[in-house]
C-alpha cells in the first residue's frame, strides 16, 4: 500500500510561485545561488548541533555539497549532507511562507513583471526559485539523528500541490533534484554550472564539490582520478584579509547572508585583536526589507564563534535604530555553546556592541561624505529608523546629529536632503539658534503660519512631519552649541536677527492693544494661558502658541490616541 499523500500549497505559496516563475525569467540562474546558499545553511546548522552531541555526524563527517547534473536526462541535483528535515519540517518549510506580512507583501505586486522582480528580490524567494527552471522538484531528506528510515521524498511541479512519501535509507541531508524546464535544459552543463558556483557561491564556507569535466582520455588513468572536485574558495569569506577580497565577492557574499537579490550600498570588514579579538563584516542594504516596521521581523547579525556557525538573528550586537544593518560577527572570545540568553547580559557582547555601533556610525558618515546620493537612497529607506537613534542611544546623538536629514523650507520640498550642517552653514549673521516646525504632514508644516515672520526675514526652518520627529527632538536640544527651537513653542525671539526698533515697537504695541488683549483672554477663559502681541504673523490675525515646557502638539495627538 501506498503512504503518498497530496498537500496543498499554501495560498500565498501558490501566488509566489506563479510570480516568481513569470517575473525572474531574465535572472534565471539566481536558482543555483538559492540552493547552495540553503545547502551552506543546513550544514551550518549541522555543525552548530553537532557541537553538543557529535553523534549526529553519523558516520559521515565531512560535510559539503555535491553539484551534479545529467544533460541528457535534463537534471541538475544538489546535495548536502546538513541537517536535514524531518517530514513536519519539509510540509512547513516547503509548503508554507512563515514570513509576517507576507499577504502584505503579495498584495503589492502589480503585474508589472519588472517592478514585481524587484519586490520579489527584496522579500526573498529562496526555495521557491527552483521552480524559475525546473518543472518538477524532487527533495529527498532526512534529519540528522533520525533512524534511515525516516527519510522524506517531496515532489511539486510547482503547480498548487506536492506530494510527500517515505524515503526508505535516504542519507542524512537534503537531495534536490531539478528536472529542467525545455527551455532552461543548457543549465545542465558542467562548465556553466562551475562558472555560476564561482559567480554566486565562491564565499560558502563548505565546498562545493562536482565531478572532473570529461577529457576525453578517460579510459586511462581512471583510478588515479579524484571522484570529485572542489569548484567554490570554500573558506569563510571574512576570515580572509580585505586585501584578497574582491568587491562582487563582498555583493554576492552580502545576498548570501541578507536574502536579497540587489547590491548592498556599502561595507565594512574589520578584524579586532587585542583585549577583544574578533571579526566584523557589517553591510547597509540598499532597500528596506518588506517588514522593516514590524517589530518582530528578523533582525541582527549572523553569529559565528570560532569559525563556527552559532545562530542567525543575533540582535544584541546592535541597537534597535540599527536594525537594518546585516552583516557577520565571528567571536574568539565567546564560548561555543553561548545561547540567546547568555547574550543578553554578556560584558563582551557589551562591548563589541559599543564597537560596532560606532563602525556603523562612521560607515553612514563616510558614505553620506564619499556618495551623497548613495546615502540619501539610505536616508529615504532607513531613515525613519535611524530617527529612533538618539531617543535609544542617547551618548550617540552627537555621531548620530550630522546623520539626520530634514525637509526645509530652504528647498521648499517635501525631500528630507538638508543636513544640520547644511542648515547651520546658511544661518544668517547673528542667528544663534537653528528653527524647526513639527507638524503632522509636509503640506501642513508648509503651510503653518507660524513660518510668516521667517519667511519675511529669509530664515530657514526644517519643516519636520513624520510621526517620530517630534518625539526624537525631544531628545535633540542642540547641535554645534546651537539650541534647536521649536517655533511653534513659548516666545520667539528672533532678537538676533531684529533691529532694536522692531523690538520697541513690539513693547510699544502691546501697550497699545492691552485692552483687546485682555478681552479676547476673558473671552477664551481657561482655555488659554496668555494672549500677546506678535510679529511672528505677516498675513494670519492669530496663531496658537504652546508653551515651553508643555507637550508638543504631535505629542499630545499620541497620548491622546493612546488613551492618555
Ligand atoms: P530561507 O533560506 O530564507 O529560510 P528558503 O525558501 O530558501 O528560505 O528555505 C526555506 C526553509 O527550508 C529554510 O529556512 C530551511 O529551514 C529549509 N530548507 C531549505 N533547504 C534546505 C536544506 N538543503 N536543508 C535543510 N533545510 C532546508
Ligand atoms: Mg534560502
Amino acid at each position: 500500500e501506498t503512504q503518498k499523500e497530496t498537500l496543498g500549497f499554501q495560498t500565498e505559496v501558490k501566488q509566489l510561485l506563479n510570480i516568481v516563475i513569470n517575473s525572474l525569467y531574465s535572472n534565471r540562474e539566481v536558482f543555483l545561488r538559492e540552493l547552495i546558499s540553503n545547502a551552506s545553511d543546513a550544514e551550518d546548522k549541522l555543525r552548530f548541533e553537532a557541537l553538543s552531541n557529535n553523534a549526529l555526524l553519523e558516520e559521515d563527517p565531512d560535510l559539503a555539497i555535491h553539484l551534479s547534473h545529467d544533460s541528457e536526462a535534463g537534471t541538475i541535483t544538489i546535495r548536502d549532507n546538513g541537517i536535514g528535515m524531518t517530514r513536519d519540517e519539509v510540509i512547513e518549510n516547503l509548503g508554507t511562507i512563515a514570513k509576517s506580512g507576507t499577504s502584505d507583501f503579495l498584495n503589492q505586486l502589480t503585474g508589472d513583471q519588472q517592478k514585481d522582480a524587484k519586490l520579489i528580490g527584496q522579500f526573498g524567494v529562496g526555495f521557491y526559485s527552483s521552480f524559475i527552471v525546473a518543472d518538477q522538484v524532487e527533495v529527498t531528506t532526512r534529519k540528522a539523528g533520525t533512524e534511515s528510515s525516516e527519510g522524506v521524498h517531496w515532489v511539486s511541479s510547482g503547480d498548487g500541490q506536492f506530494t510527500i512519501e517515505p524515503a526508505p535509507d535516504a542519507p542524512r541531508g537534503t537531495t534536490v533534484v531539478l528536472h529542467l524546464r525545455e527551455d532552461a535544459k543548457d543549465f545542465a552543463d558542467g562548465h556553466r554550472l562551475r562558472h555560476l558556483v564561482k559567480k554566486y557561491s565562491d564565499h560558502i564556507s563548505f565546498p562545493v564539490r562536482m565531478p572532473p569535466e570529461p577529457t576525453g582520455e578517460e579510459d586511462e588513468n581512471q583510478e588515479d582520478k579524484p571522484a570529485e572536485e572542489t569548484v567554490n574558495e570554500a573558506t569563510a569569506l571574512w576570515t580572509r584579509p580585505r586585501s584578497e577580497v574582491s568587491e562582487d565577492e563582498y555583493k554576492a557574499f552580502y545576498k548570501h547572508i541578507a536574502h536579497d537579490f540587489e547590491d548592498p550600498l556599502t561595507w565594512s570588514h574589520n578584524r579586532v585583536e587585542g583585549s577583544l579579538d574578533y571579526t566584523s563584516l557589517l553591510y547597509i542594504p540598499g532597500r528596506a526589507p518588506f517588514d522593516l516596521y514590524n517589530r518582530e521581523a528578523s533582525r541582527g547579525l549572523k553569529l559565528y564563534v570560532q569559525r563556527v556557525f552559532i545562530m542567525d538573528d543575533a540582535e544584541q550586537f546592535l541597537p534597535l535604530y540599527l536594525r537594518f544593518v546585516r552583516g557577520v560577527i565571528d567571536s574568539n572570545d565567546l564560548s561555543l555553546n553561548v545561547s540567546r540568553e547568555i547574550l543578553q547580559n554578556d560584558s563582551t557582547v557589551e562591548s563589541i556592541r559599543t564597537a560596532l555601533t560606532k563602525r556603523v556610525l562612521d560607515m553612514l558618515k563616510k558614505l553620506a561624505n564619499n556618495d551623497p546620493e548613495k546615502y540619501q537612497q539610505f536616508w529615504d529607506q532607513f531613515g525613519q529608523v535611524l530617527k529612533e537613534g538618539p531617543a535609544e542611544d542617547f551618548g550617540n546623538r552627537e555621531k548620530i546629529s550630522p546623520l539626520l536629514r530634514f525637509a526645509s523650507t530652504h528647498t521648499g520640498e517635501a525631500t528630507q536632503n538638508v543636513s544640520l550642517d547644511d542648515y547651520v552653514g546658511r544661518m544668517k549673521e547673528g542667528q544663534e539658534k537653528i528653527y524647526y516646525l513639527c507638524a503632522d504632514s509636509h503640506q501642513a508644516a508648509k503651510s503653518s503660519p507660524h513660518l510668516e515672520i521667517f519667511r519675511k526675514k529669509g530664515v530657514e526652518v526644517l519643516l519636520l512631519s513624520d510621526r517620530i520627529d517630534e518625539w526624537m527632538m525631544g531628545y535633540l536640544s542642540d547641535y554645534e552649541g546651537k539650541h534647536l527651537q521649536d517655533i511653534t513653542r513659548g516666545s520667539l525671539d528672533l532678537d538676533e536677527v531684529e533691529s532694536e526698533e522692531e523690538k520697541k515697537e513690539q513693547e510699544e504695541a502691546s501697550e497699545q492693544h492691552k485692552d483687546l488683549l485682555e478681552r479676547v483672554k476673558k473671552t477664551l477663559e481657561d482655555r488659554v494661558k496668555e494672549v500677546k502681541v506678535t510679529k511672528r504673523l505677516t498675513e494670519s490675525p492669530a496663531c496658537l502658541v504652546v508653551g515651553d515646557y508643555d507637550m508638543g502638539h504631535q505629542m499630545r495627538k499620541i497620548m491622546e490616541a493612546a488613551g492618555q
